[in-house]
């Protein structure tokens, strides 16, 4: 950390607080699994896990193959692993090999999943995957229940889970409890049939908080358990802890007269004697271009305005004509630093997108630092 000019700290004992305040959100009885696809959000899919393991995450979901064989390679645990995303019939060994459960919505697979299963004498568990209202994978509500009286022939699948995925519990209530009610439908259906089907899920993060009436026996939060909220609206309120810190040094600084115009595209010009800091980040980073001129910066306590276009892997910054700043100064661009806190929804906004997005495209490229 000490020689990085740029680096992310991830701080798990802020996951383990985000965690326990899933646990207060849900009944007693609820298991949860936890989200982590795409490297965890950028976290680090290896030690986000770990730590989730140990706080007792019941399930964990990953988005393909390759991130459930790195988890059941590491992690010596035989946690339950779903595959959230859709796989190939190639990969359907993958999936025999290593007892992972997948989630299913296709007959094709499922033929493919039950030959590997047969073969290696073994069964493999799966999820069946219900659109509701996504319109992305899945199987249409409506056709569900024929679908999973045609799964009965396969004998070497296990029918563990059935879930539905909310397209959009963080901005519309009345589509999201529609949602809900075609989910509702369709299990009574199964119950009236009498299939025993361990697990029911739908709730994302957004669900999880704002549809009780979403949980079901299995919630998925993926968002919530970084300490980053679906909803502005309830940042304030659920005082989730940002489990992702991103830092940079100080790598210049120089004093500019009034009228000096800053960076490409000369979009910012300066109206008075002030001090410019240059950051050694950009858009190389994950640090969107479209925060120019927006998003500020902590360094020694305070904000201070980005000036000028964010570079690829420069970014400067307006510190004011008194600040001491040297060559080496710690700043924050997510984060704590004293009292003031820039959170990744507050970026995501100035940038016009979602707090997700911000996240997945800092991580891969940043040195990560972990502190318990
Ligand atoms: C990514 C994902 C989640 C987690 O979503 P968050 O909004 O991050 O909580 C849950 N379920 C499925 C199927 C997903 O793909």
């Amino acid at each position: 950390m000490k020689d990085s000019c740029v680096w992310a700290e991830i701080d798990l004992s802020a996951l383990e607080r985000n965690f326990k305040f899933i646990k207060r959100q849900i009944s007693p009885g609820v298991k949860i699994l936890g989200v982590v696809k795409s490297d965890a959000y950028g976290h680090g899919l290896l030690p986000i896990s770990r730590r989730l393991l140990k706080l007792g995450v019941d399930y964990l979901g990953v988005g393909n193959v390759e991130e459930a064989i790195l988890l059941r390679e590491d992690l010596n645990s035989k946690i339950p692993i779903l595959i959230l995303g859709n796989i190939l019939p190639q990969q359907a060994g993958s999936i025999a090999k290593y007892d992972l459960t997948q989630a299913l919505c296709n007959m094709e697979i499922a033929n493919c999943l039950n030959r590997e299963a047969k073969r290696r004498k073994k069964t493999i568990k799966i999820h069946l995957k219900v659109d509701t209202g996504m319109g992305r994978v899945g199987i249409w509500h409506e056709d569900a229940l024929k679908f999973i009286r045609n799964l009965k022939k396969l004998n070497f699948l296990k029918l563990e889970g059935v879930f539905t995925h909310l397209s959009c519990a963080d901005t519309d209530r009345s589509f999201t409890d529609l949602q809900i009610r075609l989910f509702r439908k369709l299990l009574k259906k199964l119950k009236d049939e009498k299939f025993q089907i361990k697990f029911q899920h739908a709730a994302n993060s957004a669900g999880l908080i704002g549809f009780k009436n979403s949980h079901f026996n299995l919630v998925r939060p993926g968002l919530l358990i970084y300490g980053a909220c679906p909803k502005d609206k309830f940042i304030k309120r659920f005082d989730l802890k940002p489990v992702l810190n991103l830092k940079a040094k100080v790598i210049f600084v120089k004093r500019v007269p009034p009228g000096r115009s800053i960076s490409y595209g000369r979009s910012y010009t300066t109206t008075e004697n002030t001090k410019i800091a240059t950051l050694p980040f950009g858009y190389a980073h994950g640090y969107p271009r479209s925060l120019s001129n927006k998003a500020k910066v902590l360094i020694k306590g305070k904000r201070f305005p980005i000036v000028g276009r964010v570079c690829m892997d420069q970014t400067m910054v307006d510190i004011g004509r008194e600040m001491p700043v040297r060559i080496g100064e710690e700043a924050v661009l997510i984060g704590r630093q004293g009292k003031e806190l820039i959170r990744v929804e507050e970026l995501a906004r100035l940038a016009e997108t979602i707090p997700y997005e911000l996240l997945c495209s800092i991580g891969s490229g940043v040195n990560r630092f972990y502190k318990s």
